[in-house]
Parts: structure tokens; sequence; C-alpha cells
């Protein structure tokens, strides 16, 4: 780009990162034959009640604007939904707001409560957009390494140290993308209590929180003591019903941030269309059961997956406890993330992400997801592991360990 170009460009857009994991999507688009496994996008078809129900809505007429802040009935029934899971109630009509995806609710809740060069700590590795969605704010992002025993062990005392008088928020994303981490409930109390001694704003992006495996319940953050006043839960219809393309998330927030998020939207999408939000409803009242039996098809691939690559030199890769994604250790492979992940795509044609799209404690892990039937998957494994044999593996070994 030329100065002369450059110059015309905001400061919010100059200041934005260039997404790895999109450039792995649209890299693997070069070559035939590829199996794809970089977007978080599950393969699995929308269920047939939801889009039932869509049919009927637009059929009935309700292709028009709603309310900034949705369809009250949609709102109810989330209020609802939170309440089973969390044992909190939010007031469907001021403390919810529908957005399109959690990526609107996102946006729309770092606009309403960052200002620029405000700190946001974040847990990493993390889902890049948090990275941007802070830096349109024109406040400043601050990975946090929380990934696995040693580094959730002290957790607490980095954040502390990281702290400013400009601090003013945390995110969390628990199950987490990329690395299928769901945080305990011993580590959200402390979290929770972190926030609460620091006057900290939390947002806790929480849309995994139905594709959980084994025994580990899933916890909120948002149920802990202080929580209610100073966080805002995200939450989505893409992951839970594979739902995508419909464009439903929303948030749940005290009121005065729901309202002022809702005043924003008016001005970025005004709502988010009606058949969308009515076909979001049905998957929230009465899709229980469709979600389970997704959430049993990313297990059996994950575990599968996961089996198939601990069996392959240089690569170790743990079950997740939630997600579809696996978060594979590359590092005795000699290749960084990059490398492993570009030379993979050339050579065999699998495209996965570097884990260093996720935060610079991300490299030497690539994320995979299991968004792919299991034969994909075996043709997966079965070409990373023509690619890793052709690699020295043996004597990167002895060097790393
Ligand atoms: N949050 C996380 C952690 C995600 O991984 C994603 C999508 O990959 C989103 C939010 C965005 O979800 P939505 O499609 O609801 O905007």
């Amino acid at each position: 780009m030329g100065e002369k170009s450059r110059a015309e460009l905001s400061r919010v857009s100059l200041a934005l990162e260039p997404q790895l994991v999109r450039a792995l999507f649209m890299k693997a688009k070069e070559f035939d034959d590829v199996i794809d496994l970089t977007l978080g996008d599950p393969d699995l078809p929308t269920p047939a009640r939801v889009i039932d129900a869509a049919h009927s809505a637009m059929s009935s007429g309700k292709t028009h604007y709603t309310a900034n802040a949705g369809l009250p009935g949609f709102r109810k029934a989330i209020s609802d939904d939170i309440y089973r899971r969390l044992g909190v109630r939010y007031n469907p009509a001021s403390e919810i707001i529908v957005t399109p995806g959690a990526m609107g609710a996102l946006q729309l809740s770092a606009q309403s409560l960052l200002n620029p060069d405000d700190e946001v700590l974040i847990l990493a590795p993390h889902w890049p957009n948090y990275t941007n969605i802070v830096k349109m704010c024109l406040a400043k992002p601050i990975d946090i390494p929380s990934y696995g025993e040693s580094e959730l062990a002290t957790l607490i005392p980095r954040l502390r140290q990281a702290l400013t008088p400009r601090t003013r928020m945390l995110i969390i994303n628990s199950p987490c993308n990329p690395s299928g981490q769901a945080l305990s409930w011993e580590t959200l109390n402390e979290l929770a209590a972190f926030a609460v001694n620091h006057n900290l704003l939390v947002i806790s992006d929480e849309v995994y929180h139905t594709i959980t495996y084994g025994a580990q319940k899933h916890e909120s953050i948002l149920g802990f003591e202080g929580m209610a006043a100073r966080g805002v839960l995200v939450d989505s219809m893409s992951k839970r019903f594979s739902m995508t393309g419909w464009r439903v998330g929303f948030a749940a927030a005290p009121a005065h941030v729901i309202g002022k998020m809702t005043e924003l939207q008016e001005h970025v999408s005004s709502c988010v269309a009606p058949f969308s939000q009515l076909a979001a409803m049905e998957a929230l009242i009465a899709g229980e059961e469709d979600a389970r039996a997704m959430t049993a098809i990313f297990k059996r691939r994950c575990t599968y997956l996961a089996a198939r690559l601990n069996g392959i030199p240089g690569i170790s890769c743990r079950m997740p406890v939630a997600t579809f994604y696996l978060f594979a250790d590359i590092r005795a492979t000699g290749l960084d993330s990059m490398a492993f992940a570009y030379q993979l795509l050339e050579q065999e044609r699998v495209a996965l992400v570097p884990g260093n799209a996720f935060g610079a404690c991300g490299e030497g892990y690539v994320r995979i997801a299991c968004t792919v039937p299991e034969e994909k998957l075996e043709q997966a494994a079965a070409r990373i592991r023509r690619f890793t044999g052709n690699l020295k593996i043996a004597d990167n070994q002895a060097a790393i360990g």
C-alpha cells in the first residue's frame, strides 16, 4: 500500500492485525484435493426443525426489521436458557441483546465499554479476533498465557503482574478455541475474585459451552459472586446448533451496558434477521437433542484423530475436554508452526492453522478443526504421517529433549 493511500485510512483500520486462520483457509483454495481443517465451521447440517422454523417465519411475513435488541420472545427464550444452565436470571427486556453472531456481541460490548489506551488482559492462546476487537477500540490487548496445568497454576500472579492503572477488562473464553481447554470451577473462582478485587470488567465468551466431553461440566464465571454486575456473557447459536451462517448470537449484561449496545446496534446492523431469530428460538427451545447428537459426533472425531496423531513421531496431542479443535504439539518435528502448516499444505494438501495465529504462546502447536467426516480425518492423519516421515524427527527429538 502506498503512503498516500495509507494516509487516507483510519487509525483503527491500520491497527488491525492480519488473520492467519483466514490466510491459511484462502491459501488452501489454491490447491486441489485439500483436506481443509482450518475454519471453526461445523460441517454438520443445521437441524431440520430449525430450517422449518425459518421457512414458516418467512412465509408468514417475518421479513422486516425487529427491535434493535431482538424479538421479545427470543430474548425470553435466551433468558430461560441462561437460567437453566447458570441459575442466573437476566431480564429479557433490559439485560439481553440479540446480535449478528457472538462476533456482534463482542464488538458491541467492547465498543460500549472500552476507551482508547485501556488495557485488556486476554487469556491465551485465544481466538485471534479478540485482538482486533480490542484494537478497533484503540485499546491495548495483552495476552496472558494460560494453557496447561503449569500455566494455570501461576495464572493469578501473572495476571497481577500485568496490571497497570490502565487495566480495565479481562477476556476469557472457556471452553477455549484453540486449545479445547475448559477452566475449572477453582480457576474461575480465582479469576472472579481477581476481577472484583481489581475492579475489572469481564467478557466471558462461552460459545462452545455445550460441546463438552467426559465428566467435566461447563462452568461459567458469570455464576460467581460479583460477576453479574461487571460481566458480559457472550454466546451464540453458531457452534451449538451448527448455525454459523444464520448469524445469531447474544449478550447478557447489566441493563446500562445492554442499553448502550442496543443503541450502537442501531448504527451498525439494526437487528438480526427475524427469521434467523425465530429459527434460533426454535433451536433453543427444542434443539437440545440435536445439539447433543452433534457433540457426540465431534467427540468421536476428536478421539479418533487425537489417537492417530499421538501415534505419529514428533506429534503429541491431548484429547480436548471441549470444542471440536485439537491443539497438537509439533515442537518435536523441529519446524515452527508456520513452516509446519505451510509445508504440510504444499506437500500433502492438508490445511490447518499455525498455533501462532492464536498469540505468541501458541507457537509450537497447530490447531486442527475436526469439522470433516472421520474418513477425511483418516486421510488427513495418513498425509500428516507421510509429511512428518520425511522430516528428521529422531534428530530433532534428541535435540529437544
Ligand atoms: N468466539 C469464539 C471463541 C469463536 O471461536 C468464534 C468463531 O469461531 C466466535 C466467537 C464467533 O462466533 P459467531 O459465529 O457466533 O460470531
